[in-house]
């Protein structure tokens, strides 16, 4: 029995037609994980004992005759931003360092009551801040391509248990590129879901207007699976929508009726030749098969990772403000209060976080406020706008997920202006609010390079169509 290529619907009829057990599998990723995580680190936290228990509980439920979820016993893993009821939660932060989650995030309690097995919590950026996963404040996973270089970030941890075989599946968030950019550099599917199609209940916030939670995995149709288990409306998220409102067309989709849309923008300065040879054949491809091509503009994208640097940090400054040693986590004794604040989050965050409270805290501050926020508000009116602009014209935007593939370990971490160029193709999208896919299409030097398939919002589930048809046709 091949464990490793089995798909998620592979694995949940083998378990139903008890081919193998859900212990058996379980079992298996376990013992990838201990062979693999010495080079990888893709984990935080591997939660063996629970596994097991999952596991056994998913066998007796299989003997007992019991009508099984639509994630059986298929092992998992979920970023280590996101609470999952009595592990730890840590966000890649020391302020949180021995914070155990007291309740599940909605959308882990989903793939529970789907019957998924999870495997432990990944490694992370630190609160999701970064492009790498050296941000992290306990090591840097590799990537499992080439373990001389990064898995992408934050959520490289996902990224890299998927490529790597530690877990069939793994939860990220998204908030300007980090389940899209990680995906890209390990050569697996991911997706950030329309904004509001995923609750984000239970996951550690970053930047609030912008932070969805989605999928990775090893191909479109897992990612379909797992999609199709999160996505729904939650009382306890007021941003959530009813997943009726994600249209499925998918029958519908067909090449030969499709308008695709190229932005210029995307294709200019600062993409690798052989990142843009890659994507433009993929287009070709689609062409080829009756897919019209058509030249678009996203005009105000050049301003998106300024905008996106000025809003994310903003948000990011009022949601950290809660790490002030009372209330959750690390907490350091001083003089008085203010000083126990102060020494709290000065030996708890990491200078990444710091850099990115000071900058929020700054654009906020009274008599900058307009000049920054409000300015970057505007901005993103008009970003938001070029979407639905381009989006009368055509059905889908193609573009690379980043400019170059995985870089090598420290080489962007010492200049974070060379780091928040990875993000220049994502940030568009989670400022727009529209959904964004990230799949293999190539490799150069034996590096991974990410095609990134944007739609309208709600789209999801026909991204998701166009992805297999894509696929299909590699
Ligand atoms: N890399 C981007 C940042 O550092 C995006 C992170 C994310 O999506 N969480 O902010």
């Amino acid at each position: 029995m091949d464990f490793k290529k089995m798909t998620i619907k592979e694995i949940r009829e083998g378990i139903g037609k008890k081919d193998f057990s859900a212990v058996e599998l379980t079992d298996f990723y376990l013992s990838q994980i201990k062979q693999k995580e010495k080079d990888i680190d893709a984990f935080l936290q591997i939660d063996i004992e629970g596994a097991k228990k999952q596991a056994k509980a998913i066998d007796e439920k299989i003997a007992k005759g019991e009508e099984l979820g639509g994630l059986a016993g298929v092992p998992c893993a979920i970023k280590d931003a996101i609470m999952v009821n009595g592990l730890n939660c840590t966000s890649g932060s020391r302020i949180l360092e021995n914070y155990k989650a007291v309740y599940d995030a909605t959308c882990v309690a989903n793939l529970k009551k789907q019957d998924a097995i999870i495997l432990g919590k990944t490694n992370m950026d630190e609160f999701a801040m970064g492009s790498s996963t050296e941000h992290s404040a306990f090591k840097a996973t590799k990537n499992p391509l080439d373990l001389k270089r990064v898995p992408g970030g934050s959520s490289g941890g996902s990224a890299a248990c998927v490529a790597s075989g530690e877990a069939v599946f793994a939860l990220g968030s998204d908030t300007g590129g980090s389940i899209r950019q990680p995906a890209s550099f390990c050569g697996v599917v991911g997706l950030k879901p329309t904004y509001g199609a995923v609750s984000r209940y239970g996951l550690i916030a970053f930047a609030s207007s912008l932070d969805q939670i989605g999928p990775m995995a090893k191909n479109v149709e897992d990612c379909e699976e797992v999609f199709k288990a999160i996505a729904g409306i939650d009382s306890k998220d007021a941003t959530s929508v009813a997943s009726d409102k994600l249209k499925v067309q998918s029958a519908k989709l067909k090449v030969e009726e499709l308008k695709i849309g190229i932005p210029k923008e995307f294709f200019g300065e600062g993409l690798e030749l052989k990142t843009k040879e890659i994507i433009e054949d993929k287009i070709k491809k689609l062409e080829k098969a009756g897919a019209q091509i058509i030249d678009i503009s996203l005009p105000a994208s050049s301003y998106a990772l300024a905008c996106y640097y000025i809003l994310a940090t903003c948000e990011a400054s009022a949601n950290l403000a809660r790490f002030d040693g009372v209330r959750y986590g690390k907490s350091s004794k001083a003089k008085d209060l203010f000083s126990d604040y102060a020494k709290t989050r000065g030996e708890g965050f990491g200078d990444e976080v710091k850099r990115r409270i000071m900058l929020g805290t700054f654009a906020l501050s009274s008599g900058y406020y307009d000049a920054y926020y409000t300015k970057a508000k505007k901005v993103q009116a008009l970003i938001k706008k070029d979407f639905e602009n381009a989006f009368e014209k055509c059905d889908f935007i193609l573009t690379p997920t980043s400019p170059f593939p995985a870089f090598n370990i420290a080489e962007k971490i010492n200049d974070p202006l060379k780091m928040y160029l990875s993000d220049i193709y994502t940030v568009p999208v989670n400022l727009a609010g529209v959904p964004a896919l990230s799949m293999p299409a190539g490799f150069d030097k034996g590096l991974p390079v990410g095609l990134q398939i944007i739609g309208k919002h709600f789209s999801d589930l026909d991204i998701l169509q166009l992805a297999k048809l894509v696929e299909k046709s590699t």
